[in-house]
């Protein structure tokens, strides 16, 4: 069995490990979420957000995992029956399409290889025969979470903006954001979702999007039903510093403390440190003798390493090894992968010590699992 003394290893690409700053923060008894002192909080953390996001407006908070918000970006921009292009990278694609699906959108599918980038040429040819514009998005996941590959969002503008297709551009940054570099403005992405616990070091719980004016002109015309994930209910409420229902304070208190450290090490700084750690676990990789699963080394990701394993081993053997012998934890495989891979998470709150003791965690169950073979 695990020791129990010591720190665990959380090294999964989320829920990733939260900093003792941010659980002492989250240690306070509660205000009233009606008053003065919460409203001045929540609109400083709305400014902090849109600093991490890079968008001058339109960031939301809702209390929710982050497949709430990928909910609200379809239920508030599209009516049934309208189209939507997902880019089938990766098992979290799959299930966003599942979810536009399940609100009556008809999904078409740009079935890409797992291994790969999404291909913005992909996406131009696609648009580029919708001549009646049907659709009205395109779904993109930034970072792969369960491939560990990661698509270049400025250039699937660039193809949509090509053909001049006026389909919006929504972007799942929900393990990029706080690792890689995002811009939401810049890269012109009309529905930014991301989650708290990965990049933004927090317990779930907490979801967030941003949206762009297009996107909020297109709620004013979207025939989705929606209550609870309302955006112009929860904008008027957000920008007075309130929620429409009860926040979790707590939460929220970490996020404050959360987007101080992001801001005090800068965001660039943080996006060159997952830079730096992404690379020395790809080495580590190599050294054993296994395979990146991403194929492309531009696409690799800073936020996780999927590693597949040779035929003879089992992925879950060696997760459940160092689980059980040095309370280590690592991702699985989804999906289609499952028991063919494992995942290193590598963002959030991680220094090189930390990192290092992870790989020789995993270094010291591929021993136990008789990898390398004598
Ligand atoms: N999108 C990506 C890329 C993810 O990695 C995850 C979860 O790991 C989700 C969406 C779903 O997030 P949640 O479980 O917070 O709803």
């Amino acid at each position: 069995m695990a020791p129990s003394r010591g720190r665990p290893l959380l090294q999964l690409p989320g829920p990733t490990n939260v900093p003792d700053r941010v659980l002492r923060a989250m240690h306070r008894p509660l205000i009233d979420h009606r008053g003065p002192e919460f409203a001045a909080m929540t609109l400083e953390i709305l400014a902090g957000l849109r600093r991490v996001f890079r968008a001058e407006h339109g960031v939301m908070i809702f209390p929710s995992s982050a497949t709430g918000c990928w909910e609200a970006a379809i239920v508030n921009t599209l009516s049934p029956g309208d189209a939507a292009l997902v880019c089938e990278h990766g098992f979290f694609a799959s299930k966003w399409a599942s979810i536009a699906s399940r609100a009556g959108i008809v999904v078409e599918r740009i079935e890409g290889d797992w291994r790969r980038p999404v291909d913005p040429d992909a996406v131009a040819d696609r648009l580029g025969d919708d001549a009646e514009g049907r659709i009205r998005a395109v779904l993109v996941v930034h970072n792969e979470t369960s491939t560990g590959v990661t698509s270049d969002i400025a250039s699937v503008r660039v193809a949509i903006d090509r053909v001049g297709h006026g389909a919006l551009l929504m972007v799942d940054a929900v393990s990029s954001l706080g690792a890689t570099d995002y811009r939401h403005d810049e890269w012109g992405v009309d529905v930014t979702v991301c989650g708290s616990q990965k990049g933004l070091m927090l317990p779930p719980g907490l979801a967030f999007c941003a949206v762009s004016a297009a996107a909020l002109e297109a709620s004013r015309r979207a025939a989705c039903p929606r209550g609870y994930w309302d955006w112009e209910e929860m904008r008027r409420s957000n920008d007075s510093g309130f929620f429409p229902s009860t926040p979790p304070t707590s939460l929220l208190y970490g996020l404050a403390a959360a987007l101080d450290m992001l801001e005090e090490e800068g965001l660039d700084a943080v996006v060159a440190r997952h830079a730096r750690f992404a690379d020395a676990v790809r080495h580590a990789v190599a050294a054993w003798g296994l395979e990146n699963y991403c194929l492309d080394p531009g696409a690799y990701s800073n936020a996780g390493t999927t590693v597949l394993v040779p035929d003879d081993l089992d992925a879950d053997e060696i997760r459940e090894f160092v689980r059980d012998r040095f309370d280590l934890t690592l991702g699985g495989g989804l999906g289609p992968l499952s028991g063919r891979v494992f995942r290193i998470g590598h963002l959030g709150d991680l220094d090189a010590l930390m990192l290092t003791g992870a790989l020789s965690g995993v270094e010291m169950g591929l021993a136990g699992v008789g990898w390398p073979p004598a």
